[in-house]
């Protein structure tokens, strides 16, 4: 019995370079979303915290143990 092969298509084009206004939006986003993470893993605690309790700071307790924040 014959198998069905699926029929070789053109790859599509890949551009050579990335340009840079297409990018750099994307990337201070991302770089904007990295420092609230940054923020909520390292200083979210105390009299600089965005929500009451502590609940945040043991959500992310080992990744701030992890990447060396002070923490008690
Ligand atoms: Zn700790």
């Amino acid at each position: 019995m014959a198998q069905p092969f699926a029929q070789p298509t053109a790859a599509p084009a890949i551009p050579d370079r990335l340009p840079l206004k297409a990018v750099a939006p994307w990337a201070v986003f991302v770089g904007v979303l990295m420092l609230v993470l940054l923020y909520f893993v390292g200083a979210e605690q105390g009299a600089t915290s965005v929500f009451n309790g502590a609940g945040v700071h043991e959500w992310v307790h080992d990744a701030r143990h992890l990447l060396g924040f002070p923490c008690h």
